[in-house]
């Protein structure tokens, strides 16, 4: 089973609870206004990889040892039958491992839309952050980017990792941004404040360096 992936780190701990294993799909045809992620809209035939690879990727960077995976993106959902390959292989992971690292999956369809068309995949998961980023609403809540989006356990392992979490404000004292170097590219990673790149931005020219593309403006 063929995966289209933008990228995929390990540690990431902006993204949920603990040191996690983060994995970006490419591809979504949402299209929210104000979209920091809009390099990961069009589909890319050259950033397909297998599964198996990307399971073979994961045991090889964390050998076992990390607290949760978040898959993000792009629209996970986008790709359902890809991503129900990986949450099955994460699964027979965990449990062929005797592991106990949760599944957080971000999406940008409502809820209800997703409980209606992809209840299979929602079994699989531990928790779920739905909904449209809506620029116009404020950041309230840690590992969220406007107010609109709920944070969703949904199974007895997701309660109980993420009920200390639900309702968590976000606040300047909260780590919500990560960087990252690879291949001669520079990552940020996590959930930016309203115009924390653009000020990023400005700050990095006032040194001399011009970002010439970036995710955040097309
Ligand atoms: S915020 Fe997420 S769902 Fe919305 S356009 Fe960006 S990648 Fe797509």
């Amino acid at each position: 089973m063929k995966i289209s992936i933008n990228k995929a780190h390990f540690p990431v701990s902006v993204l949920g609870p603990g040191k996690r294993l983060g994995i970006w799909l490419q591809g979504c045809s949402i299209g929210c206004k104000g979209c920091v992620s809009q390099d990961t809209w069009e589909r890319d035939p050259g950033r397909d990889m297998t599964v198996r690879q990307l399971l073979d990727w994961c045991r090889n960077t964390t050998a076992g040892i990390f607290d949760g995976v978040t898959i993000s993106g792009g629209e996970p959902f986008d790709q359902a039958r890809a991503l129900a390959a990986l949450l099955d292989d994460l699964i027979r992971w965990r449990t062929s491992g005797k592991l106990d690292f949760d599944i957080l999956c971000y999406s940008g369809y409502p809820l209800s839309t997703l409980q209606k068309n992809h209840a299979e995949l929602l079994a699989k998961l531990d928790a779920l952050i739905p909904e449209p980023y809506a620029d116009a609403r404020p950041l309230t809540h840690i590992w969220r980017g406007s107010s609109n989006q709920p944070l969703v356990p949904l199974s007895e392992r997701g309660h109980r990792t993420y009920a200390p979490f639900l309702n968590t404000p976000a606040d300047h004292a909260t780590k919500r941004i990560q960087t990252m170097l690879d291949g001669g590219r520079v990552w940020y990673v996590g959930i930016p404040g309203r115009g924390d790149m653009a000020a990023l931005e400005s700050s990095c020219k006032a040194r001399g360096v011009e970002l010439l593309q970036t995710s955040w403006r097309s």
